[in-house]
């Protein structure tokens, strides 16, 4: 789950982590009332979607006096915001942060992710902020730090001091970067983090270090421990098709392709999106209905397939093990009489209860094309889909 910059302020500033003084506004009073009592004598307005790139956007911009403000903030708050991380269709911002201006000497780079391969956490360093890391990395990659933390361990002063060094800090600064760090670290490990980045991380002209942009990830089979942090999510910033599909307890992606899939089990799934691509065909979706589901559920899932226009085929790949193929059988039927299913359909069932399944299909009077394994009716799937 991710959340909100202001959001990631608020947390990491009870941590210890410095941050700039500022509040969130969803309207232009607000903003102005807020900016007043921050009662300073820069302001920055600021955008509050799910995407970096909003400063290049437009979605980030600096203010001089309140009315400034206020006019800022009418104009970023409902605005579509696109940036490269949005896609072309943008944003709709209904939050702005107001926040105190600082004054930048320079903007740095400071990420944590966890590092599956080591089983360890990898704090990375650049001085290259407010760049998007991943250029770095291909372009400049000695540019960038990598300290790894043994989480048994956890991260140590020394580990701190030697980022602040790659960093160039020096003075009074390698001591405030040092608590900037480790309280970074300890609200990453404490709320289960998967993702935080800092960019930029910025030191003032007076020497002090801020995080001046806050993006955090957290796991989502940890947020059971972490109600606080689950009370964050904006459904808002969520394909809607997918939250749905959620309500159900249905796992929904949504992809650029044209064969829409409806699987059990996620290893299934994969393997479905491998043998369409195998066959020169685009997944319109990931989808797994998961090891029991119910015929409502199979409509559900049949429901938010046909929601997508792109669809031009649907692919139903079943392994009935603990899901019996006539349920299947019955949820495409259902589907079928109460939506209509135009598109060919396209379907390989195997295992429990197969033949019921088949029965069912061929007796509906809907007209299917059947595969005898998952290689054939991929292949199927992908030629009645051109
Ligand atoms: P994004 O990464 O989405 O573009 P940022 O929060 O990183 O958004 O802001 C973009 C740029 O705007 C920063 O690199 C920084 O130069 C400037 N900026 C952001 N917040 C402030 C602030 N409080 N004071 C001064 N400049 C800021
Ligand atoms: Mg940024």
């Amino acid at each position: 789950m991710n959340i909100h910059e202001y959001q990631a302020k608020e947390l990491l500033s009870k941590y210890g982590v410095a941050v700039p003084m500022g509040k969130v506004a969803s309207h232009e009073d607000e903003a102005e009332q807020i900016a007043k009592d921050l009662n300073v004598e820069k302001f920055v307005v600021k955008a509050q979607i799910h995407a970096g790139g909003r400063g290049k956007g437009g979605g980030v911009k600096v203010a001089n006096m309140l009315d400034e403000v206020k006019r800022l903030a009418s104009e970023i708050l409902g605005m579509n915001l696109v940036t490269h991380q949005t896609g072309p269709e943008g944003k709709l911002v209904s939050k702005v942060l107001v926040e105190e201006a600082s004054n930048i000497a320079t903007e740095l780079y400071l990420g944590m992710v966890i590092d599956r391969a080591t089983e360890k956490i990898v704090i990375m360093a650049s001085q290259e902020g407010g760049m998007e890391i991943e250029e770095v990395a291909r372009t400049n990659p000695e540019k960038i730090l990598k300290e790894y933390v043994d989480p048994t361990v956890g991260l140590l002063p020394y580990q701190c001091r030697k980022i602040a060094y790659f960093l160039g800090l020096k003075g009074k600064t390698v001591n405030k970067a040092v608590k900037f760090i480790l309280g970074l670290y300890q609200a990453f490990t404490e709320k289960d983090c998967s993702l935080a980045e800092i960019n930029p991380l910025i030191v003032t002209n007076d020497g002090d270090v801020f995080a001046l942009d806050g993006k955090m990830n957290f796991d989502d089979n940890a947020l059971f421990r972490h109600p606080d942090i689950e009370k964050m999510h904006d459904p808002n910033e969520e394909d809607p098709t997918e939250l749905e599909a959620k309500k159900w307890g249905i796992s929904y992606v949504k992809l650029d392709g044209n064969i829409g899939c409806l699987v059990n089990g996620a290893g299934l799934a994969m393997s479905t999106m491998d043998i369409i691509k195998h066959h020169g065909g685009e997944p319109a979706n990931f989808l797994d209905v998961g090891g029991g589901a119910t015929a409502d559920q199979v409509l559900q899932a049949l429901k938010m397939i046909l929601s997508d226009p792109n669809v031009k085929a649907i692919f139903i790949n079943i392994f009935g093990g603990i899901m019996k193929c006539d349920t299947i059988a019955e949820g495409v039927i259902s589907a079928a009489k109460e939506v209509g299913i135009e598109v060919p359909l396209i379907v390989r069932l195997e295992g429990t209860n197969v033949e019921l399944g088949r029965k069912l299909l061929s007796e509906s009077g809907l007209n299917i094309i059947t595969g005898s394994d998952m290689r054939e009716a991929a292949g199927k799937a992908v030629d009645a889909a051109k």
